[in-house]
């Protein structure tokens, strides 16, 4: 039996929406058939089957309907395992999982068939992840398969083959068990595992998210004053909030007078966050003050009719609202209402002309001019040697900062990392590995300020900013923007040719 995911007009909670729904798949017969008056089958919703099954068994468990997932993956393991032994057609060994959900359908592989019971808690599970998605707790309605112990949810067990997704009806979806580093677009969370792939587009969505309510009508004050509605058909309408026009998203429009319209994730797009190529935070706009303006990440234009990020601070500082977003860029913190950071501490104090107090060294430090090379006088900060520049020495010791490393702030943003980092002088062993360059330093660091993100940059990598004047090249030059790319091996090159 071919079943397919699909959405059908509803009412939850009285509430329009569309609803997803597995029928049974139209049969195409040959134009030989011999009934041809039943050339296509209606498709029956099979769900409400299952509920009748279920529901009539009084006290008894509810007959096993599915198959148990983790079963459906190994499955699909061995018939690709079969089909290259026997040397038949090479199948392509990609995660696209080749058994259906159905048990009925499964008999035929002599396989033992796990038994399913449908749990039905009053209290969310807190504790449980659902074993075959792994991305969100099972919640209150379940599966739970006893030979394997695990707990799935409803929408994993029951995920057909194939969908058909409202904001992509040109093409199907499948179902596959991958790891990829590119992320659902409905919750733009990263796509892991189990997932909806239209290969033809490359695009992936969750099946808890491909399975998911779509509401006719959204209110968002914050947005928008009047109620947005669901717009049927994918136009290519520009959104107000990210000036695109993207048709894989939903799109919502203001059916009152004004000229609105939203795809359903920029509805929801936070209000102030704090992104990697700025210091300081940035807030959501509908528009910004007319004249040119220039975005601070891809360096493209912001027609500032359309909703845009503009720091709290510069008055001529903005980003596109997808460029604010990106997962490299902005640390997925929503900052409103979180105050903007209080001064930094400088790195140093002046106590008189020419001296000063480094946070970094318990002793005054005296200013000198045009260093001479010495083999062994090595900045404490960068490890590079004292070459015809200005620098600091300590008046007791041999303690020695470039004048640059001295200047260098106590905290900042750095284009490779979404969350500022501060500086770290003192290191367990003495030194570290630079998250750039992956060089070991033992002078100064930048380390992540996010408790348990353990990224840190050593004094060379974080202070390179954008853009690089390159003297071979005459333009300015910024970090690659595709996030495929490994940023950090041109970025670290860069650094190369300053030194
Ligand atoms: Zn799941
Ligand atoms: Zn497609
Ligand atoms: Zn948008
Ligand atoms: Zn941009
Ligand atoms: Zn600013
Ligand atoms: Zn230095
Ligand atoms: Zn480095
Ligand atoms: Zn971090």
């Amino acid at each position: 039996m071919d079943v397919v995911g699909e959405f059908q007009k509803g009412e939850i909670d009285g509430k329009p929406c569309l609803i997803y729904q597995n029928v049974i798949k139209p049969q195409i017969h040959s134009p030989n058939s011999s009934d041809e008056k039943h050339l296509i089958q209606n498709p029956l919703p099979i769900q409400n089957m299952t509920k009748v099954a279920i529901d009539s068994g009084d006290n008894l468990p509810p007959p096993p309907l599915f198959i148990c997932p983790s079963l459906r993956f190994k499955l699909t393991i061995t018939i690709e395992a079969k089909l290259l032994d026997d040397g038949g057609p090479t199948p392509d060994v990609d995660g696209k999982l080749r058994i259906s959900h159905l048990l009925g359908d499964n008999m035929m592989y002599g396989h033992d068939i796990l038994p399913l019971f449908w749990c039905n808690n009053k209290e969310a599970d807190p504790k449980n992840d659902c074993s075959i998605c792994n991305t969100r707790k099972v919640g209150t309605y379940y599966y739970f398969c006893v030979e394997c112990d695990q707990r799935y949810h409803k929408e994993c067990v029951e995920s057909p083959l194939e969908i058909n997704y409202p904001s992509h009806v040109k093409h199907s979806l499948q179902l596959y068990n991958v790891k990829t580093f590119e992320h659902c677009i409905l919750s733009t969370k990263k796509a892991e595992v189990l997932l909806y792939y239209c290969a033809l587009c490359d695009i992936y969505m969750h099946v808890l998210c491909a399975q998911a309510k779509i509401p006719f009508l959204i209110d968002q004050p914050k947005k928008h004053d009047h109620t947005l509605t669901l717009f049927p058909r994918q136009a290519s309408l520009t959104c107000n909030v990210c000036g695109l026009v993207d048709k894989l998203h939903l799109t919502y429009v203001c059916r009152s007078i004004c000229d609105f319209v939203a795809h359903i994730d920029c509805i929801h797009n936070p209000q102030t966050i704090r992104i990697s190529r700025h210091f300081h935070g940035v807030s959501f706009t509908s528009s910004l003050p007319s004249g040119k303006w220039c975005c601070g990440i891809c360096r493209r234009e912001i027609d500032s009719d359309y909703g845009a990020y503009s720091c709290n601070v510069c008055k001529d500082y903005a980003v596109h609202t997808r460029c604010a977003l990106r997962k490299d860029i902005w640390d997925g913190i929503e900052l409103e209402g979180v105050p903007e950071d209080k001064d930094v501490e400088p790195p140093f104090y002046r106590i008189a002309d020419g001296i000063i107090l480094h946070f970094s060294h318990g002793c005054h430090m005296k200013f000198e001019t045009n260093g001479v090379y010495k083999e062994n006088e090595f900045c404490q900060a960068c490890v590079l040697p004292i070459n015809e520049e200005n620098f600091y020495v300590c008046v007791k010791c041999d303690f020695i900062l470039h004048e640059k490393c001295a200047d260098a702030p106590r905290k900042k943003v750095h284009p490779l990392h979404p969350h500022p980092i501060e500086q770290k002088v003192v290191h367990e062993n003495h030194e570290f590995e630079c998250a750039a360059c992956m060089r070991k330093s033992s002078g100064f660091g930048y380390v992540c300020t996010i408790n348990g993100c353990d990224y840190e940059l050593d004094a060379v990598c974080a202070s390179a900013s954008e853009p690089f004047n390159y003297q071979v090249h005459p333009h300015p030059l910024f970090l690659a923007l595709d996030p495929k790319k490994r940023q950090y091996a041109t970025f670290a090159s860069q650094q190369e040719f300053k030194r």
